[in-house]
Order: C-alpha cells, then sequence, then structure tokens
C-alpha cells in the first residue's frame, strides 16, 4: 500500500527527496495550492513527480456523507484507507471585529473539529463514540488529511488560517504521538501554517499523559472534559475518573505551561438533574479557583438509546450566570448543527442504522 505523504513532517520529507528544498515546494503545493496530483506539481522534475505518485498518496480519506445544519455548520463522514469511518465538523463563526481604522468588519472564522481515533477505549456514557468501543488510532497525516480536505472543498482561500479542536471521535492523548506531530505538521509555515495556539486539545482528563505533553511544550491549547465537580457524579458519567479523579486532573492542570493571555478551557456537559444545579455551579468555582480557567457549558445532545436528558434553557443559563458573576469566566456552546445529529459519533450511528 502507498504511504501516506501527509503523514510526513517536513524534516521526515527533506530527508526522502533531494536536493532538501524540494520538500518546501511539495508542501506548498500540497497545503497551500490544494494540489490533487503530484503530476500537477508543475515546478517539480517530471521523474520526481513520477516517484512521489508511485510511492505516495495524496488522500487518504474519502467522502461517505455530508450534512448542511442550517446554522451553517457541516458534518462530514469520511472513510480510511482501511473503510473504517471518521468524523469531522466545519463550525463557522461569524465574528465582528475592527479593522485598523477601527471600523467594523465582519468575516466568517472558521473552527475544524477533528477526530483522533476510530471510536475511543474512554467509554463515557453520554457519548455515542464511546459506545461503539475502540478500533484503532489514526496515523498523523489522517488528522491533516480532516482539516485540508475541509479547506478543499468549502474553498477556503489557503491564507485563511482555521482554528482547530480536537474534539471529534476518540481521545487525543490516547494517541498523544501522533496528535503531537499533527499539531507540528498544522503549524508548518509552508504548509497551512497554523499556530499551535490555534489548536486546542481536549481531554477526557488521562492526567499523566497531560503533564507528559505539559512538558513537551509545544504551545497548543488544553481542554479538560469536566462535566462533574465531585468523583461520585464524575465516575457515574466518565468511568476513566476511576483511575484518575478529579484532584489528579486539577494537579495536572496546575503543571501545565499556559500562554500568558490564555486559559484552560473546562468543558462541561450539563445533564438534566445529574449536573445542572446552582450547587454545582458553586463547588465548581470553588474547584476551579486558582487556575486560569475558562468554562464552556456544553447542552447535552440526546441520542437513541440515552438515558440522560437535555437540560432546560433557564436551568444552563442560571448555572452560566452564576459563573460569571463568581468571576469564572463562562460560555455556553450553541449547540451548533443540533439537527445534523451533532455530537461526536452521532452521524457514524445514524447511517449505521440506515444501513441495518
Ligand atoms: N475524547 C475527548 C475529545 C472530545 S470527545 C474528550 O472527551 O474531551 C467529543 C466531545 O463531544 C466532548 O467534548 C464531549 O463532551 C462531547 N460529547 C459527547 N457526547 C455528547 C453528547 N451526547 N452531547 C453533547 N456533547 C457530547
Ligand atoms: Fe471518548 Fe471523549 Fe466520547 Fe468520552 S467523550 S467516550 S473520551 S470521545
Amino acid at each position: 500500500m502507498k504511504q501516506n505523504i501527509l503523514d510526513l513532517t517536513k524534516k521526515e520529507l527533506e530527508n526522502e527527496v533531494k536536493p532538501s528544498f524540494r520538500a518546501n515546494q511539495i508542501y506548498q503545493w500540497i497545503y497551500q495550492k490544494y494540489a490533487n496530483s503530484f503530476e500537477d506539481m508543475l515546478n517539480l522534475p517530471k521523474n520526481l513527480r513520477a516517484e512521489l505518485a508511485e510511492k505516495y498518496t495524496l488522500s487518504p480519506i474519502s467522502l461517505v456523507k455530508e450534512e448542511q445544519s442550517k446554522d451553517g455548520s457541516k458534518k462530514y463522514l469520511f472513510a480510511l484507507k482501511d473503510n473504517l469511518t471518521i468524523e469531522t465538523v466545519l463550525l463557522p463563526m461569524k465574528l465582528e471585529e475592527l479593522d485598523e481604522e477601527g471600523k467594523r468588519v465582519h468575516h466568517a472564522r472558521y473552527t475544524i473539529c477533528v477526530s483522533s481515533q476510530v471510536g475511543c477505549k474512554i467509554g463515557c456514557a453520554f457519548c455515542l463514540t464511546g459506545k461503539s468501543g475502540f478500533v484503532r488510532n489514526l496515523g498523523a497525516g489522517e488528522i491533516v488529511a480532516q482539516v485540508l480536505f475541509l479547506k478543499k472543498i468549502n474553498n477556503i482561500d489557503a491564507q485563511r488560517r482555521v482554528n482547530i479542536v480536537y474534539m471529534g471521535m476518540g481521545e487525543p492523548l490516547d494517541n498523544l504521538q501522533n496528535v503531537v506531530k499533527a499539531v507540528g505538521i498544522f503549524a508548518d509555515i509552508d504548509g497551512l501554517s497554523i499556530s499551535p495556539r490555534r489548536q486546542t486539545i481536549s481531554t477526557s482528563g488521562l492526567s499523566p499523559q497531560i503533564v507528559k505533553l505539559g512538558k513537551m511544550d509545544i504551545g497548543a491549547l488544553l481542554a479538560i472534559s469536566l462535566h462533574a465537580i465531585d468523583d461520585e457524579t464524575r465516575v457515574k458519567l466518565m468511568p476513566i475518573n476511576k483511575a484518575y479523579n478529579i484532584k489528579s486532573i486539577i494537579d495536572a492542570v496546575k503543571t501545565f505551561p499556559i500562554d500568558m493571555r490564555k486559559r484552560v478551557l473546562f468543558e462541561y456537559l450539563i445533564i438534566k438533574d445529574i449536573n445542572d444545579s446552582i450547587q454545582s455551579a458553586k463547588k465548581l468555582v470553588k474547584l476551579l479557583s486558582g487556575i486560569k480557567a475558562k468554562v464552556n457549558l456544553i447542552y447535552f445532545n440526546s441520542h437513541v438509546g440515552s438515558d440522560f436528558q437535555r437540560p432546560s434553557e433557564r436551568d444552563v443559563t442560571a448555572f452560566a450566570d452564576f459563573l460569571n458573576s463568581h468571576g469564572l469566566l463562562c460560555t455556553i456552546r450553541q449547540s451548533k448543527g443540533l439537527d445534523i445529529s451533532a455530537a461526536c459519533g452521532q452521524l457514524k450511528q445514524r447511517l449505521k442504522n440506515e444501513l441495518a
């Protein structure tokens, strides 16, 4: 089988092609000129193009299904070379910014939510991906391919930088090596040029891996899927909490290097009658005191076969107001793409049901 060229860092590619400046050109063709074949890479010698085509593939994923939501977000189901499937989501956000002269300008800012594994070992009670079990890690190039593909088919300018969140299917810190490699490939200035500061790695709280990632100091941002404020509740939602409890996560986060202007993001999935009380909000404020934190509240998104329920808007708003009024920065994640089987794993599951 051909190798995936998107798996290669520029350093690795430099070792493959001579002279090494060819690696810069190849990177630019792939990531900035969106070349669809090696044949298109016109400033490379013909024999090099033929050699590359012989050895490598440029497209390790193919589109199976695309869904668009009313709010503009799009969800993609991709097939990998071994026919396993993964999901990727494009989230456009309209932004109002001030230009250099202080005038208001509107433009779209894109966030792309990538998968890092096929399935997931963590098995959270509320998550469809977790229910389907673990199949395999994605290679760095399979992670990179998701962003490249989305930029290409949505005609997003090569210069237009996007944000990346590792919040699709899988536990990124359980595939640390490939995720860290992907962060580096994304950041290459001859490539997509997405700074690590625009990349957020979300974890269910593998404390030792958080410490390890922190020590690597790659500059990526950290998000913790906290979802509960006491071990008793959390263990019911996330069995991983038996191995790594809330205290171990908070201790690990305290070792994580954070950019002066940045914060650690704590995701809190609100489930009706489980963790939506003001009492919980109070404890959350206490738990995160002393950490440069920002909380992102997420509505639980109900799916077939789930015992949990979506919280009321009133309770979520009250929860958010409590945090904000007690000095804990908090936003509510607008349930983007609710009408397109929003949360991770749901498109894949629906397609399975449709085919069954
Ligand atoms: N495994 C990592 C990476 C993201 S998991 C982690 O858990 O942090 C995918 C994201 O989808 C998580 O933020 C999770 O909280 C969210 N999610 C999973 N099931 C959901 C559901 N039913 N409703 C809303 N969000 C859900
Ligand atoms: Fe895995 Fe994240 Fe889903 Fe939990 S929420 S099962 S860690 S993908």
